[in-house]
This record gives structure tokens, C-alpha cells and sequence, in this order.
């Protein structure tokens, strides 16, 4: 089935509450390797972002949407995951367009341009222990499962699966973006705390699609 605004507002207020519910978790990753505060500064963002959902009109669509978490996060979370992720939102709104509905190929896109959006800004590649380690798998899942003619739901859970492994495999790496690449050799054995929170995001848009 696809996806409209319903299943775009679900996606956010659920990143608002999985994001609130894990910033201790994301502290405490972000304190082994950087300043400590990403679980803040992505639950201030979000916390920022899921009441002004309530302004949008019911003829709104799921770009309108992705187009307000990019511009509140852009303003409100700072540090490095602001900037990169509210781009990641930003290019995804552009991606879906005026869509009001999102088949399994706008997912797709959705979930690339985001992806794209992040190295454009970052410049990270897999394998430099960032959030891009749970971005690229994710899409690369996502790709492959509606080749295979997945659903949207089916697309979402492959992509938050994927991302979640990802996530998970960053913990052997020594990080060269970011705050953890000063640390050197003493990164191996943390995880990133972008890619988990990406983990953690995927995994709210795979949810409010099976809700
Ligand atoms: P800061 O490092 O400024 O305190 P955060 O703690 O909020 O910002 O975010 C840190 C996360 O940002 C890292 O865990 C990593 O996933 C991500 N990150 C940092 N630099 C880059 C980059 N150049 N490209 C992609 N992701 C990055
Ligand atoms: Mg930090
Ligand atoms: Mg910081």
C-alpha cells in the first residue's frame, strides 16, 4: 500500500519518541568517542520538530512534511548531525516532490537522495565509521527489495534491518569523519552514534508503515 501523509507524520512522531526514549543510549555512545551530546542534540531537534506537525494542512503531503523536519532540525540540533541530517531530509522532500503517495520506487528515492544528501555534505564513504555506515546499507537493502517487488512496508523494514547491522559493524573501525577520527585506534571498539540514531530513524519510518 502506499504511503501518504498519515504514514509520513506516524514516521516523525515516532523518531521523536524512539529518540527521546534511546538519548541516554545516544549520550553515552557519543561520549566514548566525541562530546557526549548527540542524544541531546537529536532529541532537542525532534522534540522541536513533532509539534509544529500540527500546522500543517490536511492537503499537505509527505514532502511538505520531510520539508519541516529538515528546516527545524537545520535550526535546532547543531554540531555536525544537524546540518547532515536535516540535508539528508531536505533532499529527500525534493525527491518525493508534491507526491501525495509514495510507491515502493519514491521510497526508494527517498531514502537515496537522503543518503546522497549526507556525503554531499559530508563527505564520508562506508567504512569511515559514520552515519553513512547505516545510510548506504540501508539503501542498498531498500534497492534490492523492491527489485525484488517488495512492498513499501517490506522496503522499510529491509532498509531498518540493514541499517541496524550497519550500525552495529562500525564498532571494529577506526573513524576518519567526524569528532571520533581525532581519537585514532582508540575508536575501535565503539559504535557510531549517527549511525545508530539513523538505525533507530529507519526503524520508526518501517514501523508507522506496518501500524
Ligand atoms: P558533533 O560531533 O558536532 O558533536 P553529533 O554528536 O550530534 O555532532 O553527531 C555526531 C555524528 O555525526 C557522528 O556519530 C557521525 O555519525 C556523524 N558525522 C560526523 N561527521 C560526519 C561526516 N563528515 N559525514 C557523515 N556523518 C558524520
Ligand atoms: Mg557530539
Ligand atoms: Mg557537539
Amino acid at each position: 500500500m502506499a504511503l501518504g501523509l498519515s504514514w509520513t507524520l506516524d514516521w516523525i512522531r515516532r523518531s521523536g519518541a524512539v529518540i527521546a526514549d534511546k538519548r541516554v543510549e545516544l549520550i553515552t555512545l557519543d561520549r566514548a568517542i566525541g562530546d557526549g551530546d548527540h542524544g541531546e542534540n537529536m532529541d532537542r531537534g525532534f522534540q522541536a520538530v513533532v509539534p509544529k506537525l500540527d500546522v500543517l494542512d490536511d492537503d499537505a503531503t509527505p514532502g511538505d512534511a520531510l520539508k519541516l523536519v529538515a528546516t527545524t532540525l537545520i535550526s535546532t540540533v547543531g554540531g555536525a548531525a544537524g546540518p547532515l541530517f536535516g540535508t539528508a531530509y531536505l533532499k529527500a522532500a525534493i525527491a518525493v516532490g508534491s507526491a501525495p503517495e509514495l510507491d515502493g520506487a519514491a521510497v526508494v528515492a527517498l531514502l537515496t537522495a537522503a543518503r546522497d544528501g549526507i556525503v554531499l555534505r559530508g563527505k564520508a564513504e562506508v567504512g569511515d565509521k559514520t552515519m553513512i555506515d547505516a545510510w548506504t546499507p540501508a539503501v542498498d537493502a531498500a534497492v534490492a527489495a523492491e527489485a525484488a517487488g517488495a512492498s513499501e512496508s517490506e522496503i522499510l523494514a529491509a532498509a531498518a534491518e540493514a541499517a541496524a547491522a550497519g550500525a552495529v559493524a562500525t564498532e571494529p573501525l577506526v573513524a576518519h569523519k567526524g569528532r571520533a577520527s581525532y581519537l585514532g585506534e582508540r575508536a575501535i571498539g565503539h559504535r557510531d552514534p549517527g549511525a545508530q540514531s539513523t538505525a533507530y530513524l529507519l526503524q520508526a519510518a518501517a514501523d508507522a508503515a506496518q501500524a
